[in-house]
């Protein structure tokens, strides 16, 4: 069972109990609105930030790591951008994890084979990357996530198991897709915000001052910004001794059905 199901239980109780007492008077309907506000707190801090794994198991790291491995993933790819990433990865002999959106796949298929030649892993980001995931029925996410993966197989012959979340965003429904498809839910535990934050020097210091053996680093093969962030990122990281891998190596799993 997930935590999500024993906070339900736990919150259900609480609200029966409140609102039992407040009815007859015994306390104030506070306790009852403080019960719930507090249930539909956890509950968003649970959709929005993944490392809660609130919904779904979801591994964002790998913290008895004595091999000083870290994984860079990239996400919202394949685009323009990509073959400068796979570039920069090819200098410093590293490898990397590439979530794809399935529409961007149909857009530049040669960057996306080219990613899979290269041995780097591929993982599924759905097929349109819609800002509505969170609003998806089971079947309209299990559509998203089927698309992608039969496309990826057409290509390579191989069936991902690793998915990403667009914007990290979890839920039930998007649970219960997930069960469907045997997913496995690939976080991360250091959130570069290369979408959000324009100055390539903020970004670089925001990773690096949160490195440690066993990250998964996110980051989005989307704009000249990240590839500049990830070459300074690739002297730093090897300077350092760090061996720069694939979710599935730092983490020990399976990234395709045999
Ligand atoms: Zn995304």
């Amino acid at each position: 069972m997930f935590k999500h199901q024993y906070i339900k239980i736990i919150a259900i109780i609480l609200l029966v109990f409140t609102g039992s007492l407040a009815v007859f008077s015994i306390i104030s309907w506070w306790y009852f609105a403080i019960v719930l506000l507090l249930w539909l707190h956890i509950i968003a801090l649970g959709v929005f930030n993944i490392e809660t794994g609130f919904f779904i198991e979801t591994l964002c790291s790998q913290p008895y790591q004595d091999q000083r491995k870290i994984a860079i993933s990239f996400d919202d790819g394949p685009t323009e951008f990509t073959p400068k990433a796979l570039a920069l990865l090819d200098t410093y002999q590293a490898k990397a994890t590439f979530f794809c959106i399935g529409k961007q796949i149909e857009r530049y298929p040669y960057t996306f084979l080219e990613i899979f030649k290269k041995g780097h892993t591929i993982g599924n980001h759905t097929f349109t990357h819609s800002n509505k995931t969170g609003f998806f029925t089971v079947s309209e996410m299990r559509d998203e996530i089927e698309a992608t993966n039969g496309l990826v197989e057409k290509m390579t012959g191989k069936k991902m198991r690793l998915y990403r979340p667009p914007y990290g965003v979890t839920n039930p429904n998007i649970a219960e897709a997930l069960k469907h498809t045997k997913h496995k839910v690939i976080g991360w535990n250091i959130r570069s915000l290369d979408t959000v934050i324009k100055k390539e020097d903020r970004i670089l210091k925001r990773i690096t001052s949160r490195l440690q053996p066993g990250s998964i680093i996110l980051l989005h093969d989307i704009s000249d910004r990240t590839l500049n962030v990830l070459e300074k990122l690739l002297i730093i990281l090897t300077k350092e001794n760090y061996r720069l891998v694939t979710v599935d190596d730092l983490l020990n799993i399976e990234p395709y059905e045999n």
